[in-house]
């Protein structure tokens, strides 16, 4: 079997599960032009925790982590199985102590994109959550760790946004964004396509357009998954680069 590749995915607003725009869009066409994975393994921001946790169920449940969209979003079920053998494999390859936990599902940072992606279901999925008090170091070694699954058709999928700052957002803003949400953006990007990953470890030292991009690192560590379970010999390809509401902005970084 040849390497799976590796997806980041800027998810945004959830609203975007059930519109046809160009991000949703932008994740279908990603999903057309690489092979169909075995398994997900799903780093995403909305799993939030102390430590490291893995979802090892064989049916995980859809959740619905997010307060006052239409009906209709609650009406969505991503219910596909899960992959506890996979999973499994995730926890001895991750060097740190991580613990099995299935009081989570589904979430909204996951089946938002994949009904995109995968609308038959058909793909074993499972979550890793995000430890809020692991250094970003920590988990660009998790994703490094984890890289090895690659060779078994599992697809690493972070799911976050580079810039994401809710208490900023602007309604009117639609298609566009602040000039510092452009520039750390811009800064992710150059250091991704120029493989200067210590800079983006180091995104801190920006200073003021740092705090505002990424007020709490939740949505920007799953980024970190995906930069080092990419190896030299990926091609770098990048979507949906663009910014929303002010302070949000799209961009998926794809290697393989
Ligand atoms: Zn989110």
């Amino acid at each position: 079997m040849s390497k799976m590749p590796v997806l980041f995915v800027g998810h945004g607003s959830p609203m975007n599960a059930i519109e046809d725009n160009e991000y949703s869009r932008g994740w279908r066409k990603i999903a057309e032009s690489i092979p169909k994975p075995k398994v997900i393994l799903s780093v995403s921001a909305h799993w939030y925790t102390r430590g490291t946790r893995i979802m090892n169920e064989e049916n995980p449940k859809t959740i619905y982590d997010m307060y006052g969209f239409p009906d209709e979003l609650y009406k969505i079920t991503y219910n596909t199985s899960g992959s506890p053998a996979v999973a499994e494999k995730a926890s001895e390859l991750i060097s740190r102590k991580t613990k099995y936990d299935n009081s989570w599902g589904i979430d909204h940072g996951t089946w938002s994109v994949l009904v995109h992606m995968y609308p038959k279901r058909d793909i074993p999925v499972f979550q890793i959550s995000v430890d809020r008090d692991a250094p970003p170091e920590q988990h660009y070694i998790m994703g490094r760790e984890l890289r090895a699954l690659r060779e078994e058709g599992v697809l690493i999928f972070g799911t976050g946004n580079v810039v994401h700052n809710l208490r900023l957002v602007d309604w009117h803003k639609s298609n566009k964004g602040f000039d510092w949400a452009y520039e750390f953006d811009d800064y992710i990007y150059e250091n991704i396509l120029n493989k200067n990953h210590e800079n983006i470890l180091k995104y801190n030292e920006l200073g003021d357009i740092a705090r505002l991009a990424v007020p709490t690192p939740d949505h920007f560590y799953p980024l970190l998954y995906t930069l080092d379970a990419s190896d030299e010999d990926d091609k770098i390809s990048v979507h949906n680069k663009s910014c929303e509401l002010g302070s949000l902005t799209m961009t998926a970084y794809l290697w393989g």
